[in-house]
């Protein structure tokens, strides 16, 4: 019987509870008479697991939708199985003081559903309802309105007259409009400021897989139906169709789209009555942790905000959407966010100090480890605002409270101009500096633990490197905490290097000018050009992400960037299909294998090649290129298991192509999951460089 009961407890266990047996001892019978849940005992050692925000559950969502129910239309159904967690816990246990709703007392109703063992919502603590729980308010530039009906009527008005609305959801606001409203959406992006990065679509649930409206926008392979669907709710990246019914102003260029179900009862509420899909982009000044105050909002956002539809269960801490991709068949995670985070995983081998690793500086993320055990925080946002600051050292303390984990040592990028540097410096721990692709390489021991050496090729932007300069297109051979950089790209000078994101022109003249080729650049060009063969504010970088800013210029597809990425974005978009072809050039200086990219010039600049294929012929020979390097590195240093980290991996039409043709070359590929490979998974990787360090 025992046994029996052991068996269900963990089969049995309701769909997000996570049982596992710790410990088992015979004891003497103890005849009890109810079933209770006994107050957490302080004085033994905590093992602490903060416990997820959760989408809105069948029943939660059928009650939403019952005349009869006593909680019809009530924009914060909950129960034990759903409803939000960790952005309403202030503190642990987990227990309803210790949330945001402690200053809802429950009704008669409400206490008697909470107190009963055999009720679904028994010890739910964010367990409310209309008579005692959390209210919406709607506002606008004329009308303050109350109550929660009402408001929502508003919004849904709001929406159908063409209004960008801000709404408070579960991890933060939203700014939302009608999704195929050009001119609710060009007002979004003059206001924003956002002009071209892609923005979001939430679809009403509809059909028997709640896919139905999805479908008509995008063609969805099941592993990505499968994956809208999982219990974080997250934007997927998908293909779009050609006539989606959507606005062409969503993806300016691209041809995927981000897409996602509503996951809360008030989004539910909202999409239903509006039966139409919206733009459902994160409310927040560019980069910056998403807004989750109503007061910052009004005063930040009334600018591009018509309405408001507020609401009074407060925010504990923001989590922004989680942002993934399937690439090669598996789902990868691009940010973390909403119902992923904090991430808590299990490290390879122990960790000697409680270690905090403060991350990068563009996609902020921070982790703490201890003993075993890795929690790392949502995405943060870039660390260029004081607001983004101001969150980066609340998460920082924070995440140490609830864990009941004190640091004693931090884990920084080496780069002194990053915020999450300096601050490391000044917190007064012990400090270890970690290179920035030596961070990106060590995600991948501890996604796929292992014996044998690695070899992980480190693409992306630039980050701060051994020699000084500016790495971003290296393989690297090793283990965590011992890394040799045994291939890269030939390096070439750059004016304002890390400006170069923005302006990918800078990229293309300056390797223009290496090769002396002429460009025609920008107005600026003549104090760059100046500023260059002077080498003033001028950097070294062997960056692949570089190339592919410097090839989207070239193509003719943009100068200027908006956003980050957004060239290689473009280029991903306009390459159709990849065929095998030629390496680049590989020379060996210092013990590197150094790929010269100088033969992609001319063919980049020829306008009478057709676009697409343009943008293949880069993409197929950078794949080729890293092959030839890995080919060249087995013969040097044998076997190895090869690695794809940093966020030009995030490309799909490159990834899979490199990963096809590794394969078929007798290479076993590991490549990030649920560690961002983008700079939101360093975090990660320097805790994994600071676990050799004593
Ligand atoms: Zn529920
Ligand atoms: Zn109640």
């Amino acid at each position: 019987m025992v046994g029996t009961f052991t068996r269900d407890l963990i089969q049995r266990a309701p769909a997000i509870a996570r049982p596992h047996i710790i410990d088992s001892k015979t004891v003497d019978c103890e005849y009890m008479q109810h079933f209770e849940i006994r107050t957490s005992d302080a004085s033994t050692p905590a093992h602490i697991h903060i416990p997820l925000d959760y989408f809105t559950c069948r029943d939660c969502l059928r009650e939403l939708n019952d005349h009869d129910n006593r909680r019809y239309r009530y924009p914060f159904i909950n129960c034990t199985q759903c409803g939000p967690r960790y952005t309403l816990i202030r503190a642990l246990p987990y227990d309803r003081n210790n949330t945001t709703m402690s200053i809802f007392t429950l009704c008669e109703k409400c206490q008697r559903e909470y107190n009963d063992p055999l009720e679904r919502r028994f010890h739910a603590e964010p367990i409310a309802c209309a008579d005692c729980g959390p209210q919406l308010q709607y506002r606008d530039k004329a009308d303050t309105i109350e109550d929660s009906d009402l408001a929502l009527q508003r919004s849904i008005k709001a929406l159908q007259d063409g209004q960008i609305i801000a709404v408070k959801g579960i991890g933060g606001y939203h700014l939302l409009c009608d999704a195929g409203n050009d001119d609710a959406i060009i007002s979004l992006r003059t206001h924003k400021p956002r002009p071209d990065k892609p923005l979001a679509v939430m679809f009403p649930s509809a059909g028997e897989d709640e896919l139905e409206l999805i479908r008509q926008a995008a063609v969805l392979s099941a592993d990505e139906a499968a994956l809208i669907r999982s219990p974080a709710r997250p934007i997927v990246i998908v293909d779009k169709k050609s006539d989606t019914g959507l606005s062409s102003h969503i993806a300016p260029g691209l041809q995927q789209i981000g897409v996602f179900l509503p996951y809360s009862p008030l989004h539910h509420l909202l999409l239903q009555s509006f039966a139409r899909p919206v733009v459902a982009t994160s409310a927040n000044i560019s980069g910056e942790p998403l807004l989750s105050e109503q007061q910052e909002v009004q005063q930040r956002l009334s600018h591009i905000s018509d309405a408001f539809l507020h609401h009074n269960r407060a925010i504990a801490r923001p989590a922004d959407d989680s942002l993934v991709r399937i690439i090669s068949g598996h789902a990868r995670l691009l940010r973390s966010g909403r119902g992923m985070a904090p991430m808590e995983l299990t490290l390879p081998y122990a960790i000697a100090r409680p270690t905090l690793a403060v991350g990068g500086h563009m996609k902020n993320t921070i982790a703490l480890a201890w003993s075993t055990r890795m929690v790392i925080a949502p995405h943060i946002g870039d660390l260029d605002s004081p607001r983004s600051q101001a969150i980066f050292e609340q998460i920082i303390t924070d995440l140490q409270q609830l864990y009941e984990v004190r640091a004693e040592r931090v884990v920084c990028d080496a780069h002194h101009g990053y915020a999450s540097h300096r601050w490391a410096y000044q917190c007064g721990l012990a400090v270890i500096p970690v290179f920035h692709h030596h961070a990106h390489a060590a995600t991948l021991e501890l996604e796929y633990p292992q014996q044998t050496p690695w070899l992980v090729f480190t693409w992306d932007g630039v980050g701060y490197g051994e020699d000084n300069s500016l790495w971003g297109g290296e393989a690297l051979l090793g283990r965590p905490g011992s890394w040799q950089r045994v291939a890269s790209f030939r390096p070439f000078r750059i004016p304002g290097a890390e400006r170069g994101a923005r302006q990918p022109w800078r990229s293309a003249a300056a390797l223009c000018w290496h090769a002396g080729l002429d460009y025609k650049a920008p107005q600026e060009h003549k104090l760059v050009r100046h500023a260059w063969e002077n080498n003033i504010n001028c950097a070294n970088t062997s960056a692949v992400g570089r190339l592919f800013d410097a090839a989207a210029a070239l193509t003719g597809l943009l100068q200027q960037a908006s956003y980050e990425g957004q060239g290689p974005m473009l280029l991903e978009a306009n390459s159709t299909r990849l065929q095998q072809l030629q390496a680049l050039p590989i020379s060996e200086r210092d013990d590197i294998l150094q790929a010269d990219w100088k033969p992609l010039l001319p063919i980049l600049m020829d306008h009478t090649i057709s676009l697409p294929q343009r943008c293949n012929h880069f993409h197929a020979t950078l794949a080729a290129t890293l092959v030839e390097q890995a080919s060249l590195a087995r013969q040097r240093y044998g076997d190895f298991q090869v690695g794809l980290a940093g966020g030009v991996f995030q490309n799909k039409r490159l990834t899979e192509f490199v990963i096809a043709e590794l394969e078929s070359e007798g290479f076993r590929v590991c490549y990030n999951q649920s560690i961002p490979c983008n700079d939101g998974g360093l975090c990660a990787g320097q805790i994994m460089e600071a676990i050799t360090a004593v």
